[in-house]
């Protein structure tokens, strides 16, 4: 049997996996920030929502975004340098909860 706890952890890592197959995470960010990414090498590129909304140039971009997971890595930034994965990333810019994220990109945005 299974606990009710159990029931709910599954169908929340469900609902998380079927979120990571649906949106491509460098293409949802870039859409997000409102900005193009640059791909370099196995990651792209783009400025950081968090702490780089003036950054013009290419060379002072700050955020990383890989197909699981994204960060900022200016010494400066507020996101505290964990990686985000698209939970994570949209709890933070719009600021909800991550149960919150997870129901707004389950249900489509
Ligand atoms: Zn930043």
């Amino acid at each position: 049997m299974m606990l009710l706890g159990d029931c709910i952890k599954l169908m929340l890592n469900s609902r998380i996996d079927q979120i990571k197959q649906r949106y491509f995470l460098p293409n949802f960010v870039a859409k997000i920030v409102g900005k193009s990414i640059k791909k370099v090498g196995n990651y792209y590129i783009t400025f950081c929502p968090f702490c780089q909304q003036n950054a013009l140039q290419w060379r002072d971009r700050r955020f990383w975004v890989n197909n699981d997971v994204c960060g900022c890595y200016s010494p400066k930034c507020q996101n505290d340098h964990k990686p985000m994965d698209i939970i994570n990333f949209y709890a933070r810019y719009y600021k909800v909860t991550n149960s919150e994220a997870i129901r707004i990109l389950f249900e489509g945005v």
